[in-house]
């Protein structure tokens, strides 16, 4: 999945582009409670491209930061980890050296650059535009960010500048592909020398379709995993690298190419916002998850400390109560072993067909359980329901007023299906359409 990040000085539309380019298309997850939601990311296809829209003003550090240091960290972040960078300045504002300073930076990388002049509302300053060639860009993009003008070149211009392989990121099928990720230090490499150690590699490590990804096959129980490594989980060492900002972008990145998440939380730290945003994000992006418990060593015990964890863990993940939970050691290798059984688990009931039979007795079952409500004075009524797809699974109810279907009923439909068929670690999609 390519990554494209928003780079720029505070206040020169950054935000306001990001929402732009996204458009009233921007995937919505108020469908699950509870998700934390974040501004500053969203996976986006245009064309049949799909892409993910960083926003990086949104990862500045809390703290107060000289502006030029934010700037410096912001743009190497986006060095870092993205493939095409939008640079933005403000026409109004004319030319800063701050934005000198970050040209100079983005220049010397190897990533492609779009410069963006934002607020070109009229001709005055369309006229000034031009100074901005002093960065040294090629081609300038007037735009104004807020009246959505001169959008449509640059959108073109962004989608040529992506790796080709994100125009076709053909992944094999026959293999389950697993992310592992958390906040650094969490023991996510740790747990990964863990797992891979201990199971049989088929091949040597390759690099991923996106240049900064390792992608590490091997057989579980006779089936294939690949496991997928953002480069910063096995490249350790220089401190910056730590930041947390970082995992926020790996985990995007992991995400978009796995089947299965682990995410992985600190027993001593407990759970994080960071971890519920990643969390969200996997769930959004229908993948299945599994909760991993490490460093569950360092947590004195006694009888009831596993169940008040798991609580917890439930309370503050509840938008994922059907992910499981696992505790482990990554130090001493306690339960490690474990996770890969769950994995399987999770992956069967990811890619299970239900023949459209067994769902109409459900469906039938729950209307009689529990009836529809009215709506505009009509009952809702359903007549059949099929499954679409799997990874995940996906199902299309059919009835006669599918706009009136109300997220708590979907719920409970969704549940009779978990009830009746499984589906442990997997988010559901159900669609409603009208019969026509
Ligand atoms: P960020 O700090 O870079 O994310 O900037 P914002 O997106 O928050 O925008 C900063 C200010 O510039 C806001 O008041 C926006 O309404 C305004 N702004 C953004 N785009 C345009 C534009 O195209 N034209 C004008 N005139 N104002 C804009
Ligand atoms: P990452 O940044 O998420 O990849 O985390 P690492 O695998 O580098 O681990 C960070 C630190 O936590 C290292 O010092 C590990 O030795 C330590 N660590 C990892 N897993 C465990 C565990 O299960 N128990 C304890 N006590 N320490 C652990």
């Amino acid at each position: 999945m390519s990554v494209v990040a928003i780079v720029g000085r505070p206040n020169v539309g950054k935000s306001t582009l990001f929402n732009r380019i996204l458009g009233t298309r921007r995937a919505i997850v108020e469908d699950f409670p509870g998700v934390t939601r974040d501004r500053n990311y969203a996976r986006i296809t245009r064309y049949g491209t799909p892409f993910v829209l960083i926003d990086t003003g949104g990862f500045e550090p809390a703290s107060e930061d000289h502006l030029l240091a934010q700037m410096r960290e912001q743009s190497r972040l986006a060095i870092e980890e993205a493939d095409v960078i939008l640079f933005v300045v403000d026409a109004r504002q004319g030319l800063t050296p701050s934005d000198e300073d970050v040209a100079a930076m983005l220049r010397r990388s190897e990533k492609p650059v779009l410069y963006v002049v934002n607020k070109v509302d009229g001709f005055s300053q369309e006229a000034a535009a031009g100074e901005f060639f002093a960065l040294g860009g090629d081609r300038l993009f007037s735009v104004s960010a807020e009246h959505g003008r001169g959008m449509d070149d640059l959108i073109e211009a962004l989608l040529e500048a992506l790796p080709a392989s994100a125009k076709n990121d053909a992944l094999a099928e026959d293999e389950t592909r697993l992310a592992v990720i958390g906040r650094p230090n969490v023991g996510k490499s740790s747990l990964i020398n863990r797992m891979i150690g201990a199971e049989r590699l088929v091949a040597n490590p390759t690099a991923g379709t996106t240049r900064d990804s390792i992608d590490t096959p091997f057989a579980y129980n006779k089936k294939r995993y690949v496991l997928i490594d953002t480069a910063g989980i096995r490249r350790k060492g220089r401190v910056q690298e730590k930041l947390e900002k970082y995992s926020v972008i790996q985990s995007l990145k992991a995400m978009e190419r796995a089947h299965v998440v682990l995410v992985v939380l600190d027993a001593e730290e407990g759970v994080t916002d960071q971890d519920l945003t990643v969390a969200g994000y996997a769930l959004e992006r229908g993948r299945a998850v599994i909760l991993v418990v490490n460093k569950w060593d360092l947590v004195e015990k006694d009888q009831g400390t596993m169940k008040k964890f798991t609580e917890n863990v439930r309370r503050a993940f509840k938008f994922l109560p059907f992910a499981p939970i696992v505790f482990v050691s990554a130090l001493s290798g306690q339960r490690v072993s474990k996770i890969m059984g769950e994995v399987e688990r999770v992956s069967v009931e990811f890619n299970r067909q239900v023949p459209t039979s067994a769902l109409n007795k459900v469906l039938e079952e729950a209307v009689i359980s529990h009836a529809p409500p009215m709506v505009q004075g009509k009952r809702l009524k359903f007549y059949y329901m099929t499954q679409t797809g799997v990874r995940p699974p996906s199902f299309v109810v059919f009835g006669n007023h599918a706009a009136g279907v109300h997220f708590s009923y979907e719920r409970y439909l969704a549940n009779k299906l978990r009830e009746a068929f499984g589906f442990n670690g997997c988010p559901i999609r159900l669609t409603f359409r009208n019969r026509g």
